[in-house]
């Protein structure tokens, strides 16, 4: 088996624990769904398909109205939420269904307060790319890709919870970054963003960061690395668990070998 089109969100599973992408990647064992994960899958819906209006037409109100619509069109995934799937009670679906509906509205409202967006021309959304950075095969999905009023692209990606502490910040870009490079190499793109913003909803704010060539070569080399790591694990058959702090919620730990007696 040979490592094939590598994630950010892979590569990061591999950097934090070779172990974790076996069970993840190679093993391909199914992880339950997440509240958190059902939650921010409406609320990029929403913002998505709002950008398919016309500008003055993207208000609060209007996002809100299409709350309701967005659960009812994930309602496989929420009858599939361990709290619901494991309750005999539909008023237990019922609760968790409004619970969703008020934190996807409380995340809509921040959206709001950080930017207007009938001012924003989206040039895509939810951008699928795929790519060789330095032989690495690398996929990616830009929440919204944009220009600045110079022509230069801009990279923004939605997160649902809140900003790391500044000493985790520069980590947090590093799936922006893959993107940037992605973008260059693309044949439709064929040009870097200039700056990627990470826009987090929960402690409303957008962290932004300019990127250059250094960046970009940087991220080149990073992903060939992992992509090369990744490939003689798998020849080698060896996947040494790396126990830290993110153990914790980690679902495989049950069956880590890190953590058998
Ligand atoms: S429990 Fe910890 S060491 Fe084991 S697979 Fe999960 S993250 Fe890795």
């Amino acid at each position: 088996m040979l490592a094939t089109r590598l994630s950010p969100s892979r590569a990061s599973d591999f950097k934090q624990c070779p172990q974790l992408y076996k069970f993840r990647v190679v093993d391909k064992l199914p992880e339950p769904p997440s509240r958190a994960m059902l939650q921010g899958t409406i609320v990029h819906h929403i913002l998505e398909k709002l950008f398919e209006l016309a500008p003055d037409q993207r208000t609060l109100e209007t996002a809100i109205s299409r709350i309701e619509d967005a659960i009812a069109a994930h309602e496989e995934e929420l009858r599939s939420l361990p709290e619901v799937a494991d309750s005999e009670s539909e008023s237990d679906a019922d609760l968790v269904r409004s619970q969703v509906a008020d934190f996807v509205r409380e995340m809509l409202e921040a959206y709001f307060v950080l930017e207007d967006p009938s001012l924003i021309e989206p040039v895509a959304r939810e951008l699928r790319l795929h790519g060789d950075l330095n032989g690495a095969s690398v996929v990616g999905v830009i929440d919204r890709l944009e220009q600045d009023f110079e022509g230069a692209y801009v990279v923004s990606d939605y997160k649902t919870g809140k900003a790391p502490p500044a000493n985790y910040q520069e980590k947090a870009f590093f799936g922006l970054r893959v993107y940037a490079a992605l973008l260059e190499a693309s044949d439709d793109f064929g040009a870097a963003p200039k700056r990627l913003r990470l826009i987090y909803l929960k402690s409303r704010e957008i962290l932004e960061m300019d990127i250059d060539q250094g960046h970009l070569r940087g991220t080149k080399s990073q992903m060939a690395a992992i992509s090369k790591a990744i490939e003689t694990a798998i020849e080698l058959d060896n996947w040494p668990p790396s126990p830290g702090k993110l153990c914790d919620w980690c679902y495989f730990k049950p069956i880590c070998p890190a953590f058998q007696s």
